[in-house]
């Protein structure tokens, strides 16, 4: 307390939640000790965050000036019908992990009550995976209008429709528009009528059908990647400055 570090009402340092540096310069914190109950996931990006500002620290540069955070985007198509991933729709229920007889589990109350997945079922849950990290990509300049993703997709989320306002857009859709929070996706006027292609993010299930189906490549499923940076990449990023430097010199 005597060495200068401003605490709040929890009795936790007050810290920059950029930054991470407390009120006195140099001395950082994260997790529990600055933000109270969080996760093992926020702390160990909070130690990444206060990694570089002590590097920035150290260095004598400013902490707020950061590498910026940023989103690639890679196509999963390998071949004519082949993609990185598994490219189905299996519309199977969530299968429930069968447990041991209620009768067995009384005459040897030490048993293992779940009996788990046997390899074949196993498969099958991992096929119910909806690829969260692989996003529906649409070119509208090589759509042909030809219908083929609409008829495809299993849960109705494609509609071709007229240039119209936004409420008459939500009425003319496929399937009713029900999450009211999630914006939809609307393409550039396609190439041959104007039309509008409509996607509503909220039912696609990143099953890739309409890729597979388009015959010009005007939907793509494309492998999405977070990119963060970290002490690592400020420093390398210095060592590259301190390289232009030397090489100018
Ligand atoms: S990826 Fe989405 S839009 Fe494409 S067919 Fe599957 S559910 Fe429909
Ligand atoms: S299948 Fe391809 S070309 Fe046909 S309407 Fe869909 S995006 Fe357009």
């Amino acid at each position: 307390r005597d060495l200068g570090i401003e605490f709040d009402k929890w009795e936790v340092p007050v810290v920059d939640p950029v930054t991470f540096e407390s009120t006195k310069p140099g001395v950082f914190f994260g997790g529990d000790s600055a933000f109270g109950p969080k996760n093992i996931i926020w702390a160990v990006e909070h130690g990444h965050q206060a990694a570089i500002s002590m590097h920035k620290y150290c260095n004598g540069e400013p902490l707020t000036e950061r590498l910026p955070r940023g989103v690639n985007l890679q196509s999963a198509k390998m071949g004519m019908h082949e993609w990185s991933y598994s490219n189905n729709f299996d519309p199977v229920a969530r299968r429930l992990v069968p447990n041991v007889d209620l009768r067995k589990r009384f005459e040897k109350l030490n048993i293992e009550v779940e009996l788990g997945f046997t390899a074949e079922q196993a498969v099958e849950e991992v096929e119910r995976c909806l690829n969260c990290d692989l996003q529906t990509v649409f070119f509208p300049n090589l759509c042909i209008e030809c219908d083929a993703c609409i008829d495809i997709c299993p849960v109705d989320c494609l509609t071709i429709t007229d240039k119209a306002d936004e409420d008459e857009l939500k009425k003319s859709l496929k399937a009713p528009f029900l999450n009211k929070d999630q914006q939809l996706f609307v393409s550039e006027p396609l190439k041959q009528t104007g039309r509008l292609m409509i996607k509503d993010e909220n039912l696609c299930v990143h099953c890739g059908l309409c890729a597979e189906r388009c015959p010009t490549a005007a939907w793509d499923m494309q492998k999405s990647t977070v990119e963060i940076p970290y002490a690592i990449d400020e420093m390398n990023q210095d060592d590259a400055k301190c390289r232009q430097v030397r090489k100018a010199g």
